[in-house]
């Protein structure tokens, strides 16, 4: 394990983080304070602006390759530019799952007019995509999706729904896993399509969240007609190619950012009860200890990942580990931070609350990350399977046809 920058690797963090100190500051100075509140229009249309600008220097997709607009860098490169770009406060959310996860499975599978008309613009933050795998009775296990789709000459009809599909109602395209053929195991039936999220045969219902935000919804299907040149993957190969989208999930939903045992520590200082300040309570200072020692062991396993990156090797299932430890770390974290603040621990507006309301909304987040990209039991599956070897998850479905599964019903 190697800690520090190659001398090229050095060299382009150096780099990114020069255009980022001039770049940043002056498209933060432009925001207006509604410009600030997520998915307002003000805040869309900076974000736009922002990736826009990144892809004109060349960090907006850095291992994409130069053909389809991307920089043709390195996987390391592009988490040295997220690390650099995370310290100066300019993150919108907007492009991770269709930058991360669907369109480079365009990219992997369309055609090349397919990827001449989408990719760019993608790119550039013109068109936003979102991921429509998740169904009421198919999550963790994606392959039961029961959304189908039924040929009809030259197009597919198709007819279902989707749920918690993250930006679907912002979004201009997504690619949508749906079942082609009931006869075969669950695996063997899916096709994978990329589809107009504007078109009328396709609804969009936000969900309401506890944080008063929306930012994930159902989207129901009413037939839907989508042209078979629509087509991700061949037909019945829908599973393989979902694998690649999820292979990609986990990586862009891995990491975690929000308040960590520095902040918390920030806050101790400030906050005294009747025994006096928190910072020298023994049983916050035990769990401060916990948390230190997770982050030290979380930050060594990303190096792990890291120098595997620099070496040209692909990242392991191990990767899976960080998603475990940061999620229920910062939900704990933030329900002390949460407390700490007593009374004023309710106010989640940032310019009311303490430390900008950091903990309250981590602490709204924190459950949705412990299921977003594989939930902590799954990637402990995972864990188990690949990185233990130990012997595998009990898999009845397997070898029954879709149609002869049993649904409850
Ligand atoms: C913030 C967020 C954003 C999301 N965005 C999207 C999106 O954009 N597109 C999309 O398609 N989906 C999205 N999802 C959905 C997400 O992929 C699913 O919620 C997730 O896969 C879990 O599925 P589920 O909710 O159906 O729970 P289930 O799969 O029904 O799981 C219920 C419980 O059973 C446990 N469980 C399930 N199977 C096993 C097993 N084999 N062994 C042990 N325990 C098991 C789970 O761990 C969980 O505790 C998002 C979810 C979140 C929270």
């Amino acid at each position: 394990m190697d800690f520090n920058d190659s001398p090229e690797e050095a060299a382009y963090r150096d780099a990114a983080r020069k255009w980022l100190e001039t770049n940043a500051a002056a498209h933060k100075g432009q925001a207006s304070a509604s410009g600030r509140r997520p998915n307002s229009p003000e805040h869309m249309a900076a974000a736009k602006a922002w990736q826009a600008k990144k892809a004109d220097a060349g960090y907006a997709c850095i291992t994409w390759p130069k053909e389809w607009g991307g920089a043709g860098g390195t996987p390391l490169q592009s988490v040295i530019f997220g690390q650099e770009e995370a310290k100066v406060g300019v993150n919108y959310g907007y492009f991770t799952i269709g930058l991360g996860m669907c369109v480079p499975t365009v990219m992997a599978f369309a055609d090349a007019e397919t990827k001449t008309r989408f990719v760019k613009p993608a790119m550039r933050g013109e068109e936003i995509w979102c991921q429509l795998f998740s169904e009421p009775a198919g999550g963790s296990d994606v392959a039961a999706a029961r959304t189908k789709a039924v040929r009809d000459g030259d197009d597919w009809v198709i007819n279902g729904q989707k749920v918690w599909t993250t930006g679907a109602q912002y979004c201009d395209y997504g690619i949508v896993l749906v079942r082609t053929d009931p006869d075969v195991p669950k695996h063997k039936g899916l096709t994978m399509f990329w589809i107009d999220m504007h078109d009328p045969a396709v609804e969009v219902r936000p969900i309401h969240q506890a944080s008063g935000g929306s930012e994930f919804n159902e989207v129901y299907f009413t037939d839907l007609r989508v042209k078979d040149s629509q087509r991700l993957g061949a037909v019945g190969e829908g599973w393989k190619v979902a694998l690649v989208t999820l292979m990609n999930e986990r990586l862009a939903v891995g990491g975690s950012s929000g308040p960590d045992y520095r902040t918390i520590m920030d806050l101790a200082r400030q906050v005294t009860g009747p025994a006096g300040a928190a910072i020298k309570d023994g049983a916050f200072r035990e769990k401060l200890a916990d948390w230190y020692v997770a982050a030290e062991g979380l930050k060594l396993t990303r190096f792990r990942t890291m120098t595997a990156l620099s070496r040209g090797q692909t990242p392991g299932p191990e990767s899976s580990i960080g998603k475990i430890i940061a999620a229920n770390q910062m939900q704990d974290m933030s329900n002390q931070g949460v407390e700490m603040e007593d009374q004023y621990g309710i106010l989640a507006d940032p310019g009311e609350a303490p430390m900008q309301a950091a903990f309250q909304q981590s602490l709204l987040w924190a459950p949705g990350l412990r299921i977003a990209g594989g939930t902590d039991e799954i990637l402990k599956n995972i864990i188990a399977e690949r990185v233990l070897g130990l012997p595998g998850d009990v898999r009845v479905d397997k070898d029954v046809a879709f149609k002869d599964m049993p649904t409850g019903r």
